[in-house]
């Protein structure tokens, strides 16, 4: 195949606008697939999950082949994860092409992913080709949606293509336009082969298998290899394209996308971004330049995760293991508590990926998950002038050593029906955000941009924002840097004891809150004993909030039949005098349940 007769792109949009459902359609129109094999819808959604949720979580790409004029052109398409948490993977497939198809939902409008999204095509310097979607729908509004498009990229609101993915109405045309507005792969320079990893897999009859954008020479079957950002070395056990299950071929050539099967036992070898590199003539591999953007994907989101039953330790261990071998982004060290047992203290691109991780745990290898409320990672700068990452708020140093202590920091873009304004701007100032600035798209749609500590939105923020904009609101966010706070430790004590399980970070302005808040659930969750527990929340040696929880009164009267009501009071007195020696001497077991009540995500239970 001629480079002038390929043509590589994404599809790009907000959740829910059509993106697998227009893939679809173009496997079925290209005749990629019959419509036998095309047996369910959002056929590129592979996993289980992503068929019951309806969302693309793994990127998925495929080949299509599609007749221009006479000519026969081959598309590869990289269907894209539209959510944040997986937004270094957006990024890697906007690099392994030249064009992207926009797809916004005419009865929507754009939202806050379409807009990231584009912003990111944009970076890479991609041809964008808006469509408007779901014309077919009656509240679809294509005039005005077109216009919100026209005032984004700047092009003709007459030029964009109208469509119904579902239908698939005009999405021939839309194949035609790929061929005339997508620019075909640049030639190489040199005689070297370098290949972008936009996705690494493992598969378990091929091992790891990397999906590979060739932008420089070809990759044959059997080929020496090197990952040039981990001098790892390896040999083409098999390459391949998609269609979209794998299809061997001999030789992936110069501009095409297509697979790699490494040898490698873990994604962790050959990750997502690094470049597969060789040269016909005996260069070193240390001195050549890798393509750029390569990063390691960073959990900033961290939970612990402990088994209900506490002899199922050892498969979630297997368990972890296995997945980190496909997941390369989910990180886990060991943890003890003394209420819930051994488990892991777990690290997470975002709440989505945290919760697709307890889901596979869940289902794939049958294990019943007790799952703390996430938290974020904080960076300690010691006195002595050195950094320290936590990931659990029992790490925290000795604070005389501390110096400061800093937390992530993320910019969050808004979009709303201007009504809202109000709304958001009190929430995100509650949240501790500093606003930016405010975009009008149309009339009555805002975008609405702040600086938030991700601790804020990690804990109950999309709730909050769909509780006071009826379900309005779309959100993104980006990692901006951490940045030094007030920062304090909470802890909990339960009857004078510090229960470590339980502590927390929190900005000052929040402790209080927080711990009254704490206190009150667990004085709910913990059960009476003879003598009066005393439940609080404190920073250092200062109390910020107490609950007590009253003693059980047994009634030592009850016996008593008659007699004058000084033997009662005698008989109370004492009752009291032993319960002032209980609360010094008793211990409160707590119950696991009153852990829960409080470790879980809230809207857990
Ligand atoms: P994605 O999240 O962008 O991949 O969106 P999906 O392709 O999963 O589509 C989301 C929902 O919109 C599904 O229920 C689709 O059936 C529906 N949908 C997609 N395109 C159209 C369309 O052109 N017309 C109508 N009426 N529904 C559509
Ligand atoms: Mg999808």
């Amino acid at each position: 195949m001629k480079l002038s007769n390929i043509r590589n792109f994404c599809i790009i949009a907000h959740i829910d606008h059509g993106k697998s459902t227009l893939a679809d359609r173009m496997l079925e129109i290209t005749q990629t697939l019959n419509k036998h094999q095309m047996k369910r819808a959002q056929m590129l959604d592979t996993m289980d999950i992503e068929q019951e949720r309806g969302i693309t979580i793994k990127l998925q790409p495929v080949r299509m082949e599609h007749v221009y004029k006479d000519e026969s052109y081959v598309f590869n398409l990289i269907d894209t994860p539209g959510h944040v948490d997986f937004s270094y993977e957006v990024s890697r497939s906007l690099a392994a092409c030249e064009g992207a198809i926009l797809v916004v939902d005419a009865s929507q409008g754009i939202e806050a992913q379409t807009l990231a999204n584009t912003y990111m095509a944009l970076e890479h310097d991609l041809e964008i080709i808006p469509v408007l979607n779901k014309i077919d729908l009656p509240a679809a509004d294509p005039e005005r949606v077109g216009k919100e498009i026209s005032n984004l990229l700047g092009c003709d609101p007459d030029s964009i293509l109208k469509i119904s993915a579902k239908n698939g109405t005009n999405v021939d045309q839309l194949l035609d336009q790929i061929v005339e507005l997508i620019p075909e792969p640049k030639p190489s320079p040199t005689d070297e082969t370098k290949a972008l990893i936009f996705d690494s897999v493992y598969d378990p009859y091929k091992g790891v298998v990397v999906y590979v954008r060739n932008m420089e020479g070809a990759v044959k079957k059997r080929d020496k290899l090197t990952l040039l950002n981990t001098q790892n070395t390896f040999e083409a056990l098999e390459v391949g394209y998609f269609k979209p299950g794998y299809v061997p071929t001999d030789e992936l050539k110069e501009g095409e996308v297509g697979y790699i099967v490494t040898g490698f036992k873990s994604v962790g070898e050959a990750r997502v971004g690094d470049t597969v590199w060789q040269s016909k003539s005996n260069k070193e591999s240390n001195n050549i330049a890798p393509l750029p953007g390569y990063k390691k994907a960073k959990p900033f989101v961290f939970a612990s995760v402990f088994c209900s039953e506490g002899s199922d330790y050892p498969l979630l261990r297997t368990a972890l293991d296995k997945l980190s071998l496909n997941d390369s982004a989910v990180t886990f060290e060991p943890e003890q508590s003394s209420a819930l047992g051994n488990g892991f203290r777990c690290g997470f691109l975002g709440l989505l990926h945290l919760d697709i991780v307890q889901e596979r745990l869940e289902r794939e290898f049958d294990l019943d998950l007790v799952i703390t409320a996430p938290s974020v990672s904080y960076k300690v700068m010691m006195t002595s002038g050195e950094y320290l990452d936590i990931s659990n708020p029992s790490g925290l140093p000795d604070l005389s050593q501390v110096e400061h202590i800093e937390e992530p920091w993320v910019k969050t873009e808004i979009l709303v029906p201007a009504e809202y304004i109000g709304a958001i701007m009190k929430l995100c100032q509650e949240k501790r955000g500093v606003h930016l600035n405010m975009q009008y798209l149309n009339e009555d749609r805002v975008m609405i941009v702040h600086e938030m500590p991700l601790a804020s939105i990690v804990v109950d923020f999309y709730d909050d924002l769909k509780t006071v904009t009826s379900g309005y609101a779309s959100l993104s966010y980006e990692f901006l840097e951490f940045r030094a706070g007030d920062l304090v430790r909470l802890d909990m004590l339960i009857a004078g004891d510090t229960v470590d399980a339980l502590s927390l970070m929190t900005h000052r302005s929040e402790a209080y809150y927080t711990g009254s808040k704490l206190c009150k659930r667990l004085k709910k969750s913990i059960p009476r004993a003879q003598f009066e527990i005393a439940v609080q929340a404190g920073i250092g040696a200062r109390i910020i909030a107490r609950e007590s929880i009253p003693a059980l009164r047994k009634d030592v009267t009850a016996k008593l039949y008659g007699g004058d009501r000084t033997r009662k009071d005698k008989l109370l007195k004492k009752q009291k005098a032993g319960k002032k020696r209980m609360k010094k001497v008793g211990k409160v077991t707590i119950p696991q349940e009153a852990f829960l009540a409080i470790l879980q995500k809230d809207g857990d239970n």
